[in-house]
C-alpha cells in the first residue's frame, strides 16, 4: 500500500510538471519505487512494463549497472568540473569527440546543455548570434511545425505549437510562426505521401514570402513529432524541407530529443534520410535518463560564424552544469551499451512492436497505428470511417492511462485518445508481446 503521509506530502508540497495542480490534489500521486529492465513497481509492489520508457528516455531500460558504476566512478574521482575560465573535464571532451564523430555530417560542434528544453532555448540564441555576427540582425523569425513539441523554456515554448503550454502564461511570441503539420491519418491534402510533402512545402514557402526570407532565421522540426501524437512524416519530407531551407537561405533544425539514440532504430534519425541539419538537439536517450542532460550540435559553418563574430570576446551563453562530468560519464557509458547490442535489439524489438500494434487494427476502438522502431502510437476513434476522435477531455485518458496501469502496463495517453509507445530499447519479445496483449485487454475493457 501506498504511505498516505507520501501522498499528503506530494499534495501539500510538490509541483508537478505540466499537470492540473488541482486535479492532482484530488486524484494523488502514484509513487513509483523500483525498476530493472524495463519493469517498473510502485509503491505497492505492483509491477509494469514500462511501455513509454519514464518520459521517452530509459531507453537502455532500468537498473543498468555499468551506467550506475560510470556515475558512481565519476562521482568519486571528479563529481563537479565547470567549463568557465577554459577549464575541462576528461568525460566531457571525450563524450562530444565521441558524439561527433557519429553525428551527421559536419555537425562537429557539441554544446552540452541539462535537458532537452534548455537544448533548443541554446539553438535560437546561437542561431541569433549567428546572424548578428553576419550584420544580419533582422533575421529574427522563426518558423515550426502544428503539433510540435520543443520544451517549455520561456523562449523555446514559443516553438511549441501545442496550446497547452500557450494558456494562462501570456508570454509574447510574435517573432514565432507554424506551418500546418504532415499529420497523414487527418490531413486536409489527403494521405498520400506526395500530396501531404507537396502540401507542407508549399505552407512553408508561403510563410516565408509572408514574412520575408530575409527576416526568417530557422525552421524547426522533429523528425517525428512525438508529443503532438507520434506523428510521422511520409518519408521524403524531412529532405524535402531541408532542401526547401538550403533554397530560401534559412537554418534547418532537427529536435531529435526523442528519436535520437535508437528511438527510430539508427543512433539519429536523421540519418534515416540522409539529412544534415545545421543543428540538432537532443537529450533523453543521451543519457537514457539516468541523470539529466542535453547535447546541441553545430554544423562548421554555423559554429566558426559565432566563433569569428565573438573574436577574443565571450559568447556569452552557459551554465553552472553545462557539459556536466558524472553526465558525461553516464553518456559515454550509455553510448557504449548501444553500439555493443542496445540498438541492434532496439531495431528487432521495435519490428516486433509494430508488427504487435499493427494487429490491433481490427480493434473497433482503433483508427490508425503508427510509428517507426520503438516509437509508435495507436489513434482511438468512435467511428473509424468518419474518424470520429475521441472526446478531447482529460478524462477517458485518464481511465485508459489507469486501466493499462491496472493490466501491468504504462502508457502514455494523450488527451485526444492517442496512446503512446516508448519502450527500452532493450525489451525482451516477450515484453513487447505483453505491451500489445495487455492494450488489447485495455482497450477491450474501455469499449
Ligand atoms: N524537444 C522535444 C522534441 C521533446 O520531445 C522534448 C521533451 O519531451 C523537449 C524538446 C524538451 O525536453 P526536456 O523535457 O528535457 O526539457
Amino acid at each position: 500500500m501506498y504511505s498516505n503521509s507520501l501522498i499528503e506530502l506530494d499534495r501539500a508540497h510538490l509541483v508537478h510538471p505540466v499537470a492540473s495542480y488541482r486535479s492532482h490534489e484530488r486524484t494523488g500521486v502514484r509513487v513509483l519505487k523500483s525498476a530493472k529492465g524495463a519493469t517498473v513497481t510502485d509503491a505497492s509492489g505492483h509491477t509494469m512494463i514500462d511501455g513509454f520508457a519514464g518520459l521517452w528516455c530509459v531507453n537502455a531500460g532500468y537498473g543498468h549497472d555499468s551506467i550506475v558504476e560510470a556515475a558512481a566512478r565519476q562521482m568519486h574521482e571528479l563529481p563537479y568540473a565547470t567549463g568557465y575560465f577554459g577549464l575541462g573535464s576528461e568525460p566531457a571532451i571525450r563524450f562530444a569527440a565521441e558524439l561527433a564523430e557519429r553525428a551527421p555530417g559536419d555537425l562537429n560542434h557539441v554544446y552540452f546543455t541539462l535537458g532537452g528544453s534548455d537544448a533548443v532555448d541554446s539553438t535560437i540564441r546561437f542561431i541569433r548570434y549567428y546572424y548578428n555576427a553576419q550584420g544580419r540582425p533582422e533575421k529574427d523569425q522563426f518558423i515550426s511545425v502544428e503539433q510540435g513539441y520543443h520544451g517549455s523554456s520561456t523562449v523555446g515554448a514559443g516553438l511549441t505549437a501545442l496550446p497547452a503550454f500557450h494558456a494562462g502564461f501570456g508570454i509574447p511570441l510574435d517573432w514565432q510562426h507554424k506551418i500546418p503539420s504532415h499529420y497523414s491519418y487527418r490531413n486536409p491534402a489527403g494521405s498520400e505521401p506526395a500530396a501531404i510533402i507537396a502540401a507542407s512545402v508549399a505552407a512553408l514557402r508561403a510563410k516565408v514570402e509572408e514574412l520575408g526570407a530575409e527576416r526568417v532565421a530557422a525552421f524547426y522540426v522533429e523528425p517525428i513529432q512525438g508529443s503532438g501524437g507520434v506523428l510521422v512524416p511520409p518519408p521524403g519530407w524531412m529532405r524535402a524541407m531541408r532542401d526547401l531551407c538550403r533554397e530560401l537561405d534559412i537554418l534547418f533544425v532537427a529536435d531529435e530529443v526523442i528519436t535520437g539514440f535508437g528511438r527510430t532504430g539508427p543512433l539519429f534519425a536523421c540519418t534515416d534520410e540522409d539529412i544534415v541539419p545545421d543543428l540538432m538537439t537532443t537529450a533523453k536517450g543521451l543519457t537514457s535518463g539516468y541523470v539529466p542532460m542535453g547535447a546541441v550540435f553545430l554544423s562548421d559553418r554555423v559554429y566558426d560564424t559565432i566563433a569569428d563574430g565573438a573574436g577574443t570576446s565571450a559568447v556569452g551563453h552557459g551554465y553552472t552544469y553545462s557539459a556536466h562530468p558524472v553526465s558525461a560519464a553516464v553518456g559515454l557509458e550509455v553510448l557504449r551499451l548501444y553500439e555493443n547490442g542496445l540498438l541492434e535489439n532496439g531495431i528487432k524489438a521495435g519490428k516486433r512492436l509494430m508488427a504487435g500494434l499493427q494487429g490491433l487494427g481490427d480493434h473497433p476502438l482503433v483508427g490508425d497505428v503508427r510509428g517507426r522502431g520503438m516509437l509508435a502510437a495507436i489513434e482511438l476513434v468512435v467511428d473509424k470511417v468518419r474518424k470520429t476522435p475521441l472526446p478531447a477531455a482529460a478524462e477517458p485518458s485518464r481511465r485508459i492511462f489507469d486501466r493499462a496501469w491496472d493490466n501491468g502496463l504504462v502508457i502514455r495517453a494523450f488527451g485526444n485518445g492517442v496512446l503512446g509507445y516508448a519502450p527500452p530499447l532493450c525489451c525482451t519479445e516477450d515484453e513487447i508481446d505483453a505491451i500489445v496483449e495487455r492494450t488489447r485487454m485495455t482497450l477491450d475493457e474501455t469499449l
